[in-house]
């Protein structure tokens, strides 16, 4: 397998097998470009410049032409199909660790010589007009079309959601980054892609290098490297288990998902762009719960989508679901999800201290009206071609849910006055931060239904950031107060007759599906690969049997291990 360097600045693509030649045409022609710069700089120097200077640019020179740097970067052209640049710093990497190695000081501090020269080379190759021709993605990283054998994975530091989604047409077959946490969007989108992935690996970057072979265990979050023969056995048996059990779950997909003492279960799927829709409807879904829509924001450098090309966005989604409903979102930015032009270091470090407590989702919404008020009209206009359902995400205060409610008339009236057609349209609410599950009631009154972000509200319930891999082992779902804040929004939810959902990661996860059950829920949304294993629980739940055990749940010192004593046998 393969590790691909982090160094996130210098673009990583896959090139083309008929490009090789060029690309090294490229390479070579940066070399000499840089050797050309070094020579003059020698040239120039001045009479009286110290000696030493001189003497630096030669061991520059030297490198430059060594073998090991050129020479070797050609393979990863040739062999690997990397871009030059990607080539250059995967070479960088293997050599920096030679020299980290070496016994001898001064050789030892020829690394920075060496970073210096690859920092010419990588100036010299952005300069070099032939680059865009071959570049298929620029930003961050990106594959594809790459037409060798071995599965790759994706080891980083960190990858931003933003970059994780442009992986979604990508060759990896898993990902590792050392920070993170499993519900960050990072790992939310991983998931949707339905492939292993380990975040929060903390030196995985570090440790492993190119060409290890590594085993990641998604479910139980462990990477191994260069596993042992009989432990590789062991996983490639689980692999293959796996295989064979997911082949026998699709053929639950066009099962109608009703328990056994007959009540009817909606397994609706999140999605992240239009394109999504199709492995919903593979999957068996009966509708989108979350379209989470402010991917269509990402990767746009200062320009947004306009409203046409969010309208057709949403269109193709709806169109693509056939008539079946499809709730999208309205933007959730901030937090982990910067657009652009709020870049990270922006939105995590420098002005904002606590960016998942700052200006995100509704609130950046409201803060930007003539926006949101675009979006709200983009949707409606998709409401024309089939069920479309508005969720607005991170509210806490009531004040959010007026104005919200006063943007939606005055979009309409806009599209009155522009004469658009629109269908009537249910608005719901996120219920993701406690303050909305405290206070139930009075949003209820606005909203025709809920869905349950537990991502969220497991993150402001108990402080826990949920992108910050330094504090996961805090973050439990289990946690008494996360799940009777759930258990009471559901049953307040169903006492005054309004629909709803959990669309956070807890509904895809098995290990909830018997106790959320037990408390009442009847709708479920989650990645389009994570609905056949639920349909099965469903199948062989008696919700009839479940109600009791709930009070025993819900009050234990240790609900995990009460649920599965409750819940395990019932299921089976
Ligand atoms: C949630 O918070 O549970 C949710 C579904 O929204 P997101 O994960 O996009 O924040
Ligand atoms: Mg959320």
């Amino acid at each position: 397998m393969l590790v691909a360097s982090s160094r996130v600045d210098v673009a990583h693509y896959f090139i083309a097998p008929e490009h090789v030649e060029d690309e090294v045409d490229r390479l070579r022609h940066a070399r000499d470009t840089v050797a050309a710069e070094l020579s003059s700089l020698q040239r120039d120097l001045p009479a009286d410049a110290p000696a030493e200077l001189s003497a630096l640019l030669d061991v520059h020179l030297m490198l430059l032409h060594d073998e090991a740097l050129t020479g070797a970067t050609k393979h990863w052209i040739a062999d690997r199909h990397y871009n030059a640049e990607w080539a250059l710093s995967a070479q960088l990497e293997v050599l920096a660790r030679q020299f980290d190695e070496m016994e001898d000081d001064y050789l030892r501090e020829r690394k920075a010589d060496l970073e210096q020269v690859v920092e010419r080379m990588l100036r010299a190759l952005s300069r070099d007009p032939a680059a865009a021709g071959h570049e298929q993605q620029t930003s961050g990283f990106a594959a594809r079309d790459f037409t060798g054998e071995d599965p790759l994975v994706l080891v980083a530091n960190d990858v931003a959601p933003a970059d994780m989604m442009q992986f979604k047409r990508s060759v990896f077959s898993g990902f590792i980054t050392d920070v993170g946490g499993r519900t960050s969007h990072t790992a939310i989108v991983a998931r949707s892609m339905d492939i292993p992935a380990v975040v929060g690996a903390r030196e995985a970057s570090r440790l492993i290098r190119p060409d290890d072979w590594v085993v990641i265990d998604g479910d139980t979050g462990v990477v191994i490297v260069d596993p042992s023969p009989i432990v590789l056995e062991e996983y490639r048996f689980r692999q293959r288990q796996s295989e064979l059990e997911r082949a026998r779950l699709n053929r639950l997909r066009h099962t109608p998902s009703v328990t056994l003492d007959g009540q009817a279960i909606e397994l609706l799927a999140n999605i992240e762009q239009p394109g999504d829709a199709r492995a919903a409807l593979e999957a068996g879904a009966v509708g989108v719960g979350l379209f989470r829509s402010e991917f269509l924001f990402m990767n746009r450098g200062n320009e947004l989508p306009g409203e046409d090309e969010q309208f057709e966005a949403y269109r193709d989604a709806v169109l693509a679901m056939k008539g079946l409903p499809v709730t999208i979102r309205t933007v959730d930015v901030g937090a982990d999800k910067p657009l652009d032009r709020m870049s990270i270091q922006e939105l995590r470090h420098e002005h904002v201290l606590n960016p998942a407590l700052g200006l995100r989702a509704i609130r950046w919404s409201l803060s930007e009206p003539g926006m949101f008020r675009q979006q709200l009209r983009a949707i409606l206009r998709a409401s024309a071609f089939g069920r479309v359902r508005i969720l607005i995400p991170m509210v806490a205060h009531l004040s959010e849910v007026k104005m919200t409610v006063d943007a939606l008339a005055r979009a309409r009236q806009q599209l009155d006055d522009a004469g658009h057609l629109y269908a009537p349209v249910e608005l719901g609410a996120m219920v993701e931060v406690p303050a909305a599950a405290l206070s139930l009631p009075q949003f209820l009154r606005h909203f025709d239904f809920v869905s349950i972000g537990t991502n969220d509200l497991i993150q402001y319930t108990l402080a826990i950031d949920r992108a910050d891999d330094a504090v996961s082992h805090l973050y439990d779902p289990w946690h008494p107060a996360v799940l009777g804040l759930i258990a009471s929004v559901i049953a307040r939810a169903n006492a005054m007759g309004k629909a709803v959902s959990v669309c956070g990661e807890m509904a895809g996860d098995s290990a909830f599906t018997e106790l959320l059950l037990a408390m009442g829920l009847r709708s479920f949304s989650m990645h389009p690969a994570q609905i056949p294993s639920i349909k099965q629980r469903v199948l062989r739940a008696d919700t009839r049997r479940l109600y009791g055990a709930l009070d025993r749940v819900l009050s234990a010192d240790a609900p995990q291990i009460e649920a599965a004593a409750a819940f395990a046998p019932i299921a089976r």
